[in-house]
């Protein structure tokens, strides 16, 4: 434990971290420095030994950067089912993305008889706002511990427009209604707009659709298209194609969220789908997230089962009891296929072991791949991911098996996902900017969630400050929740 100190005249600055070994998300190398905080911003970085101010806190043998951001996440609803994020704070993560997959709280208007994946997220009945102004009141109003910025999810459009009935692709009419609310969440704060191709609900919309979509993005600027793409198996590559067709026709930003190559025999293919994405990286932006794990995590689905060497299952509703069994246990108990053992346990959800390792880390090493978790909070035995993939990253990968340097992974977790998600006020340590910061040991640092025990918090975070206000130190989570719906930024591009 350090020495916190209080001192007298807090007049230049409230909040002074000394002698760390700064890391400020711009991909250069660790500097020795002092980091100043007023407010919610960073006011001073450099030798400012003699700055007075109301705490002090010796970050000696510690790095500081700043906070993560999690650009892919489904915390839409658990910002406000459980405001303090715990899952999230203890990695370090002070923003996060939400909205992803095609699946957002707002613009949303619930019914029933929605198909998957609507109905195995926790808290979308409780929690549905027919707009993101709403959503943002309600962000502002019971104020969560973390920042999010949220996208529009293109399956939530088409639910509130065509009901349902979601399997057929939208008409002319439809169309122009969802491109108008999603005009209006854009010009309410939304960061883009995000599609889960690869589900019931968006299985059947074409090509057109998503690119008429994804055009309202051009009238906002640092707004961003994020897609779990129509397949990340057998036919991952026409599928990366599709996504890359969007961006360049829709001529926007755009974001391949989770890429990965799911079944043996796709093991490898991340040869060509970043090759690929290295090319359209020629004509215009594209960048991709990834999380650091060989199992995926999704709604139990027979189209998804197929490409996984096993499957956990994580809940089932009609059998509550299988929640944690392999379902090959469960199929071999029933005396029935996986199919039909999937079929009877929906709705579900699963962990597919579905990936190989070498792509995982081909992809993280990517220099357009963000950090993401894609964690799924709620559930009772979520992926590891959810709690320990930013120490993951930052221990496992880049200290014990050196796939990039330190700084390069915490550049990936702050400066480059800030930059394509339209934050240019965070992600980098340097004045001005705003004091969402992460104080962590190197040595110390890794993630010790597992997929027996998935709910353990990380070691080696230190403290973690959000807008200037501390969430966390010494183990322990504080009571402040300074967390803030990050809206667009007219006058700044967040796109560079
Ligand atoms: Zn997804």
């Amino acid at each position: 434990m350090r020495e916190t100190r209080k001192k007298l005249i807090p007049e230049e600055c409230d909040f002074l971290i000394c002698n760390a070994s700064v890391i400020d998300g711009t991909g250069g190398p660790a500097r020795h420095a002092d980091v100043a905080i007023a407010g919610d911003q960073i006011v001073g970085v450099g030798d400012l030994q003699d700055l007075r101010a109301e705490t002090v806190v010796d970050a000696a043998g510690l790095c500081l950067a700043p906070g993560f951001i999690d650009v892919h996440t489904h915390d839409d609803w658990a910002l406000l089912r459980t405001p303090d994020m715990p899952f999230k704070i203890t990695q370090g993560v002070t923003t996060v993305v939400a909205g992803n997959c095609g699946i957002s709280a707002a613009p949303f208007r619930m019914q029933e008889g929605l198909p998957d994946p609507f109905n195995v997220v926790p808290g979308l009945k409780e929690f549905s706002f027919e707009t993101v102004g709403a959503y943002c009141q309600a962000i502002t109003e019971s104020p969560p511990a973390v920042n999010v910025r949220l996208l529009v999810g293109h399956s939530a459009l088409r639910a509130t427009v065509m009901g349902p009935d979601l399997n057929r692709p939208a008409n002319a009419d439809e169309i122009n209604q969802m491109a108008d609310l999603l005009d209006l969440a854009l010009g309410e704060g939304a960061a883009g707009l995000s599609s889960g191709l690869d589900y019931p609900a968006a299985l059947e919309a074409p090509l057109d659709e998503i690119v008429a979509l994804a055009g309202v993005l051009r009238r906002h600027k640092g707004t961003v298209y994020a897609t779990h793409i129509r397949d990340e198996g057998d036919t991952v590559v026409d599928a990366v194609k599709e996504a890359l067709t969007t961006g360049q026709q829709a001529e926007v930003p755009l974001v391949l969220s989770h890429h990965k190559c799911c079944g043996h025999r796709n093991f490898g293919k991340s040869k060509i789908t970043l090759a690929m994405i290295d090319e359209a990286r020629r004509a215009g932006e594209v960048a991709l997230d990834v999380y650091p794990y060989v199992a995926s995590s999704s709604a139990l689905m027979e189209r998804f089962i197929g490409a996984a060497k096993d499957v956990i299952v994580i809940w089932s509703a009609p059998h509550p009891d299988c929640g944690g069994r392999m379902l090959d246990d469960i199929a071999a108990d029933w005396g029935v296929t996986r199919e039909e053992a999937c079929t009877r346990l929906k709705p579900a959800g699963a962990v597919y072991f579905d990936m190989d390792e070498d792509d995982v880390q081909r992809i993280m090493q990517h220099p357009a791949a963000m950090i993401g978790s894609d964690g799924l909070p709620g559930t009772e035995k979520p992926h590891p991911r959810l709690w320990g993939t930013f120490p993951r990253v930052l221990g496992h990968y880049a200290r014990d098996l050196k796939l990039f340097s330190l700084a390069q992974a915490v550049h990936k977790m702050t400066g480059l996902s800030a930059a394509k998600f339209g934050m240019s006020d965070r992600g980098e340590i340097a004045v001005g900017k705003k004091a969402d910061l992460v104080l962590f040991d190197a040595d110390e640092i890794a993630d010790h969630a597992d997929f027996d025990t998935p709910e353990r918090p990380s070691k080696g975070i230190h403290t973690v400050v959000v807008n200037g206000q501390v969430a966390f130190t010494n183990g322990l989570q504080t009571s402040g929740r300074a967390g803030r719906f990050l809206d667009n930024q007219p006058n700044l591009r967040g796109d560079q």
